[in-house]
């Protein structure tokens, strides 16, 4: 798929002021500073759709772009930054929980984990709570500049095997960096190919 035209269309601070559900969307969430946003903008060619956050764990809203006229993007808020308070952990939840499990129109998750950092204990409880949810989702790996062919493998290998511990098995995992621009066509496809 080549993206050609990329419109932003809302940014809602709970889930019943999302959009109208119209057309699938594919949503990305990760924790704070996984690169995220960096990822949105090299999807969509462009600079600044998505910005690029100075301070982690402050966007707190549910972002939707219009992707060719055909499907939404949807940019999901940072989770589980260690600044944000208890109160503030709560209320993401609750609010992100509603849009992952109620929204009807969600093809599939894209759950973002950074290359560099060994498997994290929220992030796997995350992708075990969708696995029980049966929520379709993918993990893509960040920052691959920053790591060798050779680490990321081992990144792959022993992500693997965290997950199989929690007994989560059968999941989809790509790799990008969006400095280097490398894995977005792998994304599209997938996304293209669950449309
Ligand atoms: P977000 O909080 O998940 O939206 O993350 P951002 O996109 O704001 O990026 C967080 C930090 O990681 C910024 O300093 C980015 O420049 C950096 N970053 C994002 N993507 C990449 C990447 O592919 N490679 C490298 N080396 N750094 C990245």
């Amino acid at each position: 798929m080549h993206i050609k035209t990329a419109k932003y269309i809302i940014s809602s601070p709970s889930y019943d002021l999302c959009p109208e559900v119209s057309v699938p969307e594919f949503a990305f969430i990760g924790r704070s500073n996984v690169g995220k946003s960096s990822l949105i903008n090299y999807l969509t060619d462009n600079g600044s759709l998505a910005k690029v956050s100075k301070v982690p764990g402050k966007t707190k809203l549910i972002n939707h772009f219009l992707i060719n006229n055909e499907w939404f993007l949807v940019d999901l808020p940072g989770y589980g930054y260690a600044k944000t308070s208890k109160e503030n952990r709560a209320k993401w939840g609750a609010f992100i929980e509603d849009y992952i499990l109620q929204r009807e129109n969600l093809s599939n998750l894209f759950v973002l984990v950074d290359g560099r950092i060994p498997p994290q204990t929220i992030d796997i409880e995350f992708i075990a709570w969708l696995k029980q949810n049966k929520i379709p989702m993918t993990i893509i790996i960040t920052k691959t500049d920053k790591v060798s062919k050779n680490e990321l493998d081992k990144f792959k290998t022993l992500y693997v095997r965290t997950l199989k511990a929690s007994r989560i098995t059968d999941i989809e995992m790509m790799a990008s960096t969006s400095i280097k621009k490398q894995g977005k066509d792998e994304i599209l496809d997938l996304i293209e190919n669950m449309m």
